[in-house]
């Protein structure tokens, strides 16, 4: 069971609420307390001192309203405050003797121990676990790790009796160690991918990812006002939604869970009766599209230079790109055209590095793109599909950009500009969603 900084804000006891009713042997994965790993990023960026005493108000106060018995409180408020103290002085020294890293996951360090606090107070046997000194392990490579998951389950089963005993570990999201015993974080948001990367480590039966939404959404309900919850994804669904902009899910969390076939559901703390979203292996049935979903903020870079196709220039773009950290969603080619599509604030550095790298006659940017994404399993085999999305598109008087299709059997997608891109989320949903596919 994975909680997220969502579920955490004021009391933890809707948390040891949901807990307590799951009778089965758990693993329990936490976020840090909402907001808190944004200050960690900004003391690692520039560290004034004044942070500190801000940490400790945060994490003294869910302490004080989450823990019930009063020396388990005493005791927890001790350790959270050697633990931010102990954090001062990392960062007094220099955060180098440690990494940026290290600071940024403080905040699951600190939210772990209230949570152990809190089970003990209620009965439950609960004991946390920092993710480095238990070994989960990763790639390296920083904010953007991956986990070794064969390695990470042979650290982990030395769990596997402590369960059998009946206790309850709590293990810190977000981050790992890599092979040299460096901290490094799984990116914003990666206690979800830490979660299922636990999951595969020791085979669970299944994971629950707790959040405050009610699961995924047939569109972004700020956008589309009647968007509904979806109850069930396939994998591949659910990652093409999370990597082209539904923000429920980390978009690398499908990956552990898919490979060992364990099923994902994503619950919502507010409302625990609700069934959520199941992610699984199985197709499913109602509804060929199931979600649209919109990834703003892209730009295209456009290589253009005759006869480039003949060339090894996408080769040459790629490797100038990707040391750079610079990830491509989606690309179109012609003989003399190369345009690739990435977020727009690296914009202007990508095309600065690719006019040194690759010969090209002219390089344009087009800025203000975004990418809609429409999602169902099975539609890349369908007749139809494609011209049914973009009827839509041309009804609504909105010009086509580029198109990415036929990659993915469950996903089409397509940019087009800023203004263009709500109203398009809306037709669609409405027409394909709403009215159905063969409804139109
Ligand atoms: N605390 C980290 C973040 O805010 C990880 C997470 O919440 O999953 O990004
Ligand atoms: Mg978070």
């Amino acid at each position: 069971m994975k909680f997220g900084g969502s579920c955490l804000a004021g009391s933890l006891h809707r948390v040891a609420g949901v807990i307590k009713e799951e009778s089965g042997n758990k693993i329990l994965v936490l976020s840090a307390l909402p907001g808190v790993t944004d200050i960690l990023h900004d003391m690692a960026k520039s560290w004034s001192g004044e942070e500190i005493p801000v940490l400790e108000e945060v994490h003294v106060k869910c302490a004080k309203e989450s823990i019930t018995d009063e020396n388990v409180r005493k005791k927890t408020i001790r350790e959270l405050r050697g633990k931010i103290a102990l954090l001062g002085k990392t960062l007094e020294h220099g955060k180098s003797a440690k990494g940026g890293e290290y600071v940024i996951a403080f905040g699951e360090r600190l939210s772990v121990k209230i949570l152990e606090g809190v089970l003990l107070s209620v009965g439950l046997n609960a004991v946390s676990f920092d993710a480095d000194d238990l070994g989960v392990i990763t790639s390296g490579g920083f904010g953007n790790s991956e986990s070794l998951l064969e390695k990470t389950g042979d650290n982990l089963r030395t769990l596997l009796p402590l369960i059998k005993e009946g206790k309850i570990p709590i293990i810190t999201g977000y981050f790992g160690r890599d092979e040299n015993g460096v901290t490094t974080t799984f990116g914003r948001g990666g206690s979800d991918y830490s979660a299922t990367a636990i999951a595969y480590a020791l085979d669970a039966e299944t994971v629950e990812i707790w959040k405050d939404v009610n699961g995924f959404m047939s569109a972004d309900p700020k956008i589309v006002k009647d968007a509904t919850p979806l109850e069930r994804l396939s994998y591949e669904e659910a990652s093409e939604l999370a990597y082209f902009g539904a923000k429920v899910l980390h978009p690398r969390a499908i990956e552990p869970a898919m490979r060992k076939n364990i099923p994902i559901t994503i619950k919502d703390i507010g409302e625990p009766e609700n069934p959520g979203t199941v992610i699984d292996g199985s197709s499913t049935s109602d509804g060929l599209i199931k979600s649209i979903s919109l990834k703003r903020g892209l730009a295209i870079v456009k290589l253009c230079s005759l006869g480039m196709a003949y060339r090894p220039t996408y080769a040459m773009a790629f490797n100038t790109l990707s040391p750079m950290g610079i990830n491509v969603y989606a690309i179109s080619t012609s003989q003399a055209n190369f345009a690739m599509v990435i977020h727009e604030e690296e914009a202007n550095r990508a095309a600065g590095a690719l006019k040194n790298a690759v010969e090209v006659e002219k390089i344009d940017v087009m800025k203000g793109v975004g990418m809609v994404c429409v999602v169902g399993s099975g539609m890349g085999s369908r007749v139809g599909v494609a011209a049914s999305v973009f009827d839509v598109v041309r009804e609504a008087g909105i010009n086509v950009e580029m198109i990415s299709e036929g990659a993915s059997d469950a996903a089409l997608n397509f940019v087009i500009k800023r203004g263009f891109e709500e109203s398009a989320v809306k037709a669609l949903h409405d027409a394909l969603i709403r009215g159905g596919l063969d409804g139109r």
